[in-house]
Formats: structure tokens, C-alpha cells, sequence
């Protein structure tokens, strides 16, 4: 019988038992925000980081570490370090490549909507200029360069929602030779396409949200970088916040064990849709890095993995304005119309109005994002139920 009240014993009977002598084969989930430990000298010591271990959740948590030691192997880089969501994750690198006030950031002019607000309003009002440039023209990325001397150089691997391919060495060879860092959103390629950090990139980030997770069931984003600069990550972390909870990391490491197997299928089932939506009488332009008139399938080419293109395609429907566009995705009965991508599932996006919402029309009409362009994240069911869904939405919507 112990001696314990129920008040006590409902606190804390169970918990804290023996260390175990087994090793689980999927890493838990790890819910305790604290940890203690033996002595207080050793949790002190865990404090100054002379010895490894974990004292509060948004110091470091052990399931997110599993996830973060994952991701920084598949990019090959030292360390990630994860966030919860692509956002905070671009906010964090920003701010760990010293852009403040005074600075000047040269960033991709059809980065992702929410990236494009982030630096022209709220980075602005900080004090920060960014100058926009079309980062498939090198001769304009290496003006702005050398006239701006930028902080830092901010573009995607594969562009959102256009799909144009950086040629990323050749912009980090420009950027370092100018003293600017460099920041590679590689959300739409994913490291089973590109790894930019071998290209001398200095940070990548990814929405995890998209591929890495895949299964449009968690929120989450990853900055890989140096031993070095995740050191500043850290430390910006601890007084941010904006950390990834560990059912988050956890549901986002399942997601990551078929990211290679997933990205086959949607490699191959986008380059045949592609191909389909070229020949369909109602669309005027298809974007995709694997077609060869693509402006850039030359540089997807050599720095791709060979014969894979990404899961991602854009094209416009011959004079179609916001009404045509929506009628053809509500007939849709496949493709879900849903404002995500890199998911399982066959998505449909009309970028005007969700991922460049936050632009101004003309922001839009600048960059090439028309009125009657659609978005399609190919996802990895059947090719064939996937064209057969877009033939009839296509013949139903006209
Ligand atoms: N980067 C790209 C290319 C994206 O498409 C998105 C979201 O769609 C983000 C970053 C932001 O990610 P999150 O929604 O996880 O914050």
C-alpha cells in the first residue's frame, strides 16, 4: 500500500520509470515540454551545452532532433533545424544571414506570395530594401548584385507558380563573389530532385508542409545549414520561438520515408501529363521544367537528378479569365482544388487568388501570373485517372 494521497499519486504515479534497456524502432513522440535529471549539476551542464541532453521544449526536443538529423541527411548538410512552418523557417534564415536594417536583399521576383510580402512589407517597414529580380536572367541577378552588394540572395530552386529553374551555382558563384549569403527555398524540387547546399548555397529552407511531408497532414518548415550558422539559429530560436512540436516532427518523419518513392511517381505521372496538357486545344502554355522548349530545361537537365523534372506544372487556358478558371476546377472530380502542393493527392491552385493573393494585380500582371492560369500539383494516383479527370473538367468547363 503506499502512503501516497490520490491528489499525488494522480500527478505523478507512472511516470519517470526505469530507463528503458530496449531501443524503440521508430523514435517516439517526445510530449514533455522539461526534462530532469540525476543531479542539478547535470542539468546545469546541460544548460551551458557542455554535455548533450534536453531542458525545455523550445530549447530542443528529441523527437524533433530526429526529424532535424533526417532532413540534414537527405540535403546533405551538417544540421537542420525545424520550424513550425515554411514561413517562420525563411524568417529565421533572413534573420541568421544578418538581415537588418541598413540591409539590402536581392530575392527572385516570383518567389512564393507570402516570401514576396514578407520582404517588401514587413522587412521594409524594418528598414530592409529588397530589390526583385527575375532570377532566370543572369545578366539582371548580376547587375542587382553588384550594384545592391545584398546581404543576401533569396530565390527557389523551381519557381512558384511559374516553375522557372535557378541556375543555382552560377547565382551563389555571383553572390559570393559579392559578400552576399545565400538562401535557397527548395520546397518545389526537394532534395530527392536537387541539393543545393552542394552548389555552395549557404541555407536551404522548405516549406515541409509540401514534399517532405506529403500527406497534407502537418505544418512545418527546415532551414539546413552549417554546424555554424545553426548554432545562430539556435540561439535566434530561443528568443523567437516558432519551434516545430514533436507530434509535428514526428508525423513529418513517417512522411519523409517515401519521399524517394513518392517523387518517382510524381516525376513520371507530371512529365505525361505534361505532355497531354501541350496538345489539349484549350491550353495555350504549359510550364514545366521537362518540356523542352521550357526556357530553362537545359539547366533542370544538368542539375536535376537525371530523367526527373519535379511534380509540379503550371498552364494557362486559352482566354479564360477568373470565372472560366473556376468553372473548370469545380468540375474537377478527381484533382482536389486545395491550396497546398507536394501532397499524395492531385491539387489544383489558382495562384492569383491564393498563393499570390497578398500581390497587387499589377505585382501579378509584372511577374506573369495571368488571369486564366492554373496551378497543378500531379500527385501520385493513377496517370490515367488523372488525364481523364482534367479531359473532363476541360470538355465540361468550356
Ligand atoms: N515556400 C514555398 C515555395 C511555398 O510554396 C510555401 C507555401 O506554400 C512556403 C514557402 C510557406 O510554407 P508554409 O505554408 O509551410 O509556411
Amino acid at each position: 500500500m503506499t502512503s501516497k494521497s490520490i491528489f499525488t499519486l494522480a500527478v505523478h504515479a507512472g511516470e519517470r520509470g526505469p530507463r528503458p534497456d530496449f531501443t524503440p524502432v521508430v523514435t517516439p513522440i517526445y510530449n514533455s515540454i522539461a526534462y530532469t535529471y540525476e543531479s542539478m549539476e547535470d542539468l546545469d551542464a546541460v544548460f551551458a551545452r557542455e554535455r548533450p541532453g534536453y531542458v525545455y521544449a523550445r530549447y530542443g526536443n528529441p523527437t524533433v532532433t530526429a526529424l532535424e538529423k533526417a532532413i540534414a541527411a537527405l540535403e546533405d548538410g551538417e544540421e537542420a533545424m525545424v520550424f513550425a512552418s515554411g514561413m517562420a523557417a525563411i524568417h529565421a534564415a533572413l534573420l541568421a544571414a544578418k538581415v537588418k536594417a541598413g540591409a539590402t536583399v536581392v530575392a527572385a521576383q516570383d518567389v512564393y506570395g507570402a516570401t514576396y510580402a514578407l520582404l517588401s512589407k514587413l522587412f521594409s517597414s524594418l528598414g530592409v530594401r529588397t530589390r526583385f529580380v527575375d532570377i532566370a536572367d543572369l545578366t539582371a541577378v548580376e547587375q542587382a548584385i553588384v550594384e545592391e552588394k545584398p546581404r543576401a540572395v533569396l530565390f527557389e530552386t523551381v519557381s512558384n507558380p511559374l516553375l522557372k529553374v535557378a541556375d543555382t551555382p552560377a547565382v551563389v558563384e555571383m553572390a559570393h563573389k559579392h559578400g552576399a549569403e545565400v538562401i535557397v527555398d527548395n520546397t518545389f524540387a526537394s532534395p530527392y530532385l536537387i541539393q543545393p547546399l552542394a552548389h555552395g548555397v549557404d541555407y536551404v529552407v522548405h516549406s515541409s508542409t509540401k514534399y517532405l511531408g506529403g500527406h497534407s497532414d502537418v505544418l512545418g518548415g527546415v532551414v539546413v545549414t552549417s554546424a555554424q550558422r545553426c548554432v545562430t539559429l539556435r540561439e535566434l530560436t530561443k528568443l523567437v520561438g516558432g519551434n516545430l512540436g514533436p507530434n509535428e516532427a514526428w508525423l513529418t518523419m513517417r512522411g519523409l520515408k517515401t519521399l524517394p518513392l513518392r517523387m518517382i511517381q510524381h516525376c513520371r505521372n507530371a512529365t505525361q501529363v505534361a505532355a497531354w496538357l501541350q496538345d489539349h486545344p484549350r491550353i495555350s502554355r504549359v510550364n514545366y521544367p521537362g518540356l523542352a522548349d521550357h526556357p530553362q530545361h537545359e539547366v533542370a537537365t544538368r542539375l536535376f537528378r537525371p530523367d526527373c523534372y519535379g511534380g509540379m506544372i503550371s498552364f494557362e487556358i486559352t482566354d479564360a479569365d477568373q470565372a472560366k478558371v473556376f468553372a473548370f476546377m469545380e468540375a474537377l472530380q478527381l484533382v482536389l482544388a486545395a491550396t497546398t502542393l507536394g501532397d499524395v493527392y492531385s491539387l489544383v491552385l489558382y495562384p492569383a487568388h491564393s498563393s499570390h493573393r497578398a500581390l497587387t494585380p499589377e505585382e501579378r500582371a509584372q511577374i506573369g501570373i495571368g488571369e486564366g492560369l492554373v496551378r497543378f500539383s500531379v500527385g501520385i494516383e493513377d496517370v490515367e485517372d488523372i488525364i481523364a479527370d482534367l479531359e473532363q473538367a476541360l470538355e465540361r468547363s468550356k
